[in-house]
């Protein structure tokens, strides 16, 4: 199969195309040819050698496609089923999957473009425990992306109690990952300022739903639209997308008990956190991971109600993936990219 494989850890142009075996699904497992794979900043750091991947790695945790093969004992309705992937294939058996945190397993085959072949590829292995199957108008470009893209959001929006009336400042709001987060945050009836380092995505933003679109503006400006907005001590909560850039912004322009679910680690470093703001005004800060099982399929039942319309905005041959990565890098998307191998 053809696949695109990190040469080296480095900039774009170590991404390049190579063959390999398909591979074989085990026992309880699904063969999936991939229809479409998500390009995520996630997989910027990766490539860079920041994360676990590493020289032979192939990248690639958003994946959709469809069911080609089985293992041995899969239950045979899998086969044919066009199905949305998760990011982790977990054990099911540890005490953490027993409990319902497949997030913290560490025993499965894992995460794919790190503990196992991602899907720059034309097939990956897959799982009942890690797919979900999509109606069929969902088409796989959008099938793609509900994982890591929209449930991000999901369970970010989750951790920090976001609710009908509730005001919330999204950080790193023009990303695949906040305009999603934006579009179900809005969905959920709260009234959301969405923050971005790019002016020229105001316009789209707005259309998903965001109440306040700030560009590039620093504390004073963001409480100053939450003042407008009737919360002249700040925002509820926050989902904090970009990590450090924006950390203190979001942190300060919360509310006393105001929650904030830390998502995203864009430049990973160690984040300033003030104790005397963070005690006196009893905040929460929350870690949240990837979706899980239950987000993506959740997020699968809001699409095909139509409840949020994700949008894979660019779409490119996977032998483009060097280059749908310098555009990512040059902040030049509004959305997700997909690769189609
Ligand atoms: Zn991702
Ligand atoms: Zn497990």
């Amino acid at each position: 199969m053809r696949v695109v494989e990190m040469a080296a850890c480095g900039g774009p142009e170590v991404l390049v195309a190579a063959t390999r075996p398909v591979p074989e699904p085990a026992p309880g497992q699904l063969l999936v040819r991939v229809g479409a794979v998500g390009v995520c900043g996630h997989d910027l750091l990766a490539r860079r050698g920041l994360l676990a991947a590493r020289p032979g790695s192939v990248l690639g945790h958003e994946i959709a496609g469809e069911v080609v093969g089985l293992g041995d004992g899969t239950p045979p309705g899998w086969a044919g089923r066009r199905v949305a992937l998760m990011q982790r294939i977990p054990c099911g058996t540890c005490e953490w999957c027993a409990d319902g945190r497949t997030t913290s397993c560490r025993s499965g085959p894992g995460f794919y473009g790190e503990d196992l072949p991602g899907g720059y590829a034309q097939y990956v292995v897959a799982s009942p425990l890690n797919a979900v199957p999509l109606p069929d108008h969902v088409d796989l470009a959008t099938g793609a992306i509900l994982s890591c893209a929209v449930g991000t959001g999901r369970r970010a929006l989750r951790a920090a109690e976001v609710g009908a009336g509730d005001v919330v400042v999204v950080t790193g709001a023009g990303g695949g990952v906040g305009v999603h987060t934006v579009a179900l945050a809005h969905h959920l009836g709260a009234v959301v300022v969405a923050l971005t380092g790019s002016p020229g995505k105001v316009d789209a933003l707005r259309a998903l739903g965001a109440d306040r679109v700030l560009a590039r503006a620093d504390v004073r400006e963001v409480r100053a639209a939450l003042a407008e907005l009737g919360r002249p001590r700040g925002a509820d909560a926050a989902v904090e997308i970009t990590g450090g850039p924006t950390f203190t912004t979001a942190l300060r322009a919360l509310a006393p008990r105001g929650r904030l679910a830390l998502v995203g680690n864009t430049e990973p470093a160690t984040l300033p956190l003030d104790p005397g703001l963070t005690i006196v005004k009893e905040l929460r800060v929350h870690g949240s991971a990837h979706a899980d099982r239950d987000d993506l399929a959740a997020v699968v039942d809001l699409v095909a109600a139509g409840a949020v319309a994700p949008v894979a905005t660019v779409r490119r041959p996977l032998a483009e993936a060097a280059a749908a990565h310098a555009d990512l890098e040059a902040r030049a998307v509004t959305g997700r990219t997909v690769l189609l191998p």
